[in-house]
């Protein structure tokens, strides 16, 4: 049989905090009805399902669904014994434009998330979206307060989260080693954007691990484009539609060719690709992804479709893509 692109139980260590991760984790944003309604049953029953089949890493936040993704997820993860899952939240973005990453606010954020994830630690607590705040701040006050309950044992590592990939080595240029353990980044290693691969030596060297999220871009990857929200702009939306029908036309789908082409990283590189699921049969598709070979002259084909577009970005925050 063809060697696996991934094995879901395999799992890699995220730092040296002694927590461990399947390469492909659970995004559970969609839980929180980001990319349109699901039913909450469809959401708990993707949750279970991705646990009997290797996947022990769910990423969440208050912020998706407006606390609603946490509360779906909890539902979920009440039934599985502790040990069995790895959990992920944030802290600091409550709305579109309402953040507060002040101690006193995100050390009740986190006793939040864990009422409402029914968990009494959490293993991986994300400053949410930073570069919408003054990065010095998070520097000053944020993550001495998520040290603090690291220190308590309410949290077993620090992360920091975002879209423009300058706010990473400013924060690890100015924060002692060991206060960040992980970066999580989104849409910037996909078929359309690499960028995140500038920073793979550097992080390597600073022992920090990479989440790598979104890796169909947030939806864009996808048949149907993506949501209405969607901030890349006309010029990238029309290549990612070309490339669904090129895809079409050769009787795949862009979001196999695109996870395919995320799950091609290095562990040493990427410690997991996270992958927003709403359901069972967008869990079980994904698994497929994981045991299938990638075709070389396909991916080559879907990539240069995008290259006129290659590396394009959007402006978040206080960020100017
Ligand atoms: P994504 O690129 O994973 O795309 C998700 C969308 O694609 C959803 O609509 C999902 O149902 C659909 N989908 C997934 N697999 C599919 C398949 N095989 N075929 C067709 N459609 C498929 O985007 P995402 O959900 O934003 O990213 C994954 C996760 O990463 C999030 O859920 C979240 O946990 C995390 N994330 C964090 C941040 C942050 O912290 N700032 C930002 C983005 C994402």
């Amino acid at each position: 049989s063809p060697p696996l692109l991934l094995d879901l139980r395999s799992r890699r260590q995220i730092a040296n905090t002694g927590i461990f991760v399947s390469p492909l984790g659970f995004g559970a944003s969609p839980l929180g009805n980001e990319f349109g309604d699901i039913n909450e049953q469809d959401g708990i029953d993707a949750v279970l399902e991705a646990v009997k089949q290797g996947i022990n890493f769910f990423d969440v936040s208050p912020y998706y669904g407006r606390t609603r993704a946490e509360t779906v997820l909890g539902k979920a993860l009440r039934q599985l014994p502790r040990e069995s899952f790895v959990i992920s939240t944030k802290v600091g973005r409550y709305d579109k434009q309402s953040f507060d990453f002040s101690a006193q606010r995100v050390t009740r954020s986190v006793e939040e998330s864990m009422q409402r994830l029914g968990v009494d630690y959490i293993d991986i607590i994300q400053c949410h979206d930073i570069e919408f705040v003054e990065l010095d701040m998070i520097i000053t006050e944020t993550l001495p307060a998520l040290l603090a309950l690291k220190k308590a044992g309410k949290v077993r590592a620090i992360g920091i989260t975002g879209y423009p990939l300058e706010i990473f080595p400013y924060i690890l240029a100015a924060t002692e080693p060991g206060t960040v353990d992980v970066v999580l980044s989104y849409c910037n290693y996909c078929l359309q954007n690499d960028r995140l691969s500038l920073l793979f030596a550097a992080l390597r060297k600073a022992g920090v691990s990479v989440i790598n999220a979104s890796p169909l871009c947030m939806g864009l990857l996808t048949p149907s484009g993506g949501p209405d929200w969607h901030p890349a702009d006309v010029e990238t939306k029309a290549a990612a539609r070309a490339a669904a029908a090129f895809c079409e036309e050769r009787d795949v789908d862009l979001p196999t060719v695109a996870m395919q082409f995320a799950l091609q990283t290095d562990e040493h590189e990427v410690t997991t690709t996270l992958v927003g699921i709403d359901s069972v049969n967008t869990l079980q598709k994904n698994i497929k992804v994981a045991s299938s070979t990638p075709d070389v002259s396909l991916l080559k084909g879907v990539k240069a479709i995008f290259d006129p577009v290659r590396n394009r970005r959007w402006t978040s925050g206080k960020f100017i893509g």
